[in-house]
């Protein structure tokens, strides 16, 4: 395969753009924290600390919530709850942390929801295709590979249990990634950390996935960027106020390779077993919680512009897709999705 574009897997969006636009037109001085977090980078912005927690404490408490979810759903971790539950082959219930229960339930919801189009058990086809741990292959995978990998996928191969929290898997060949809602998850958790220790006005963003709290100074909203879906610059399609919510974006403009002058996207389809081909090119989510945005974006990304935008308005999912066009990008906003402005 040739040219690989596969710009930065996770730190991609830090786009979603830092756009926040902080501190416009008032003179209350943010506090700004940047670090790393589950394969990408995170960035807070936060007004008005209250009086027990300053910058350093706040970086700190936010590296522990961060190192945490790491540790627990992190597959570069080989003794993370997750890795060690893909590598466990049995079919008893295996005790993982109550965090990893529940992102795994809020997964098999949007699974269900989605007909299966978001499924995190999707990753033999990650690998196959080359998004994966393995690398790129030199090849496009034959079909025969890809019956193959799809012999041991499926979210319902999954069983999850809270109390006491526990995974278990009917087919031994299960793995799961939450590469799709992750970053979301973590999102949430570093907002309730903030809120737990009284910080209610905030910014949260880690690889393009955001979630707010309160406004910033003098009741202003905070104001957040919709990426353009192109590969090249980083700019800026939409803007939208969001305050108390999360927003998260998936998109096939970024994460993909060229082989034979076709584009393979790193949003695998598990029906087809492969890449997804159709024209939309990202999908925006607003939801309560950011985990939820983060898999409802990845589920709508691979059912497409029509199927998506059908299951969107049934369900009345604040979405807004971006299909491309002949001569450009055409916006579809669905439910909720706050009212927006197009930058041209
Ligand atoms: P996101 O950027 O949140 O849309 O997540 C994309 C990542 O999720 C990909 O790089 C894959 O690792 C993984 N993935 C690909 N297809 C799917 C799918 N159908 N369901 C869940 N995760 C997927
Ligand atoms: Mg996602």
């Amino acid at each position: 395969m040739n040219k690989v574009f596969n710009l930065f897997r996770f730190a991609l969006v830090s786009m979603a753009l830092l756009l926040m636009l902080v501190g416009c037109g008032n003179d209350s001085a943010p506090v700004k924290l940047q670090g790393r977090a589950i394969g990408t980078t995170y960035s807070i912005v936060t007004y008005n600390l209250p009086e027990n927690l300053d910058a350093h404490k706040m970086q700190q408490g936010v590296e522990q919530v961060v190192s945490g979810v790491n540790s627990v759903m992190s597959l570069f971790n080989p003794g993370s709850d997750l890795s060690r539950f893909n590598a466990y082959k049995g079919k008893d219930w295996f005790e993982v942390s109550r965090e990893l229960a529940l992102v795994v339930r809020t997964a098999k919801t949007i699974s269900l929801l989605t007909g299966g189009a978001f499924d995190i058990t999707v990753a033999p086809l990650v690998n196959l295709w080359g998004f994966g741990s393995d690398g790129r292959p030199d090849k496009v995978p034959s079909d025969e590979q890809v019956a193959a990998a799809k012999a041991d996928i499926g979210a319902d191969f999954v069983q999850v249990r809270i109390d006491p929290p526990a995974l278990k898997k009917t087919k031994p060949g299960i793995s799961i990634d939450l590469a799709a809602i992750a970053k979301g998850y973590c999102v949430d958790a570093v907002a309730d950390w903030l809120k737990q220790n009284g910080v209610s006005d905030f910014m949260v963003e880690i690889g393009g996935e955001i979630r707010t709290g309160g406004t910033k100074p003098g009741k202003a909203p905070w104001v957040i960027g919709v990426e353009k879906p192109t590969p090249g610059g980083r700019s800026v399609q939409a803007v939208i106020e969001l305050s108390g919510r999360a927003m998260a974006t998936s998109g096939d403009y970024r994460n993909y390779f060229e082989a034979g002058g076709k584009r393979y996207s790193h949003i695998i389809d598990p029906v087809s077993g492969k890449p997804v081909s159709h024209n939309l090119v990202s999908v925006s989510v607003v939801e309560e919680t950011c985990s939820m945005a983060d898999a409802l974006a990845t589920g709508l990304m691979v059912m497409g512009p029509e199927q998506g935008i059908r299951l969107a308005k049934k369900n009345k999912l604040s979405a807004f897709f971006i299909v491309k066009t002949v001569d450009g990008f055409a916006e579809t906003a669905t439910g909720n999705f706050p009212e927006h402005k197009t930058l041209k």
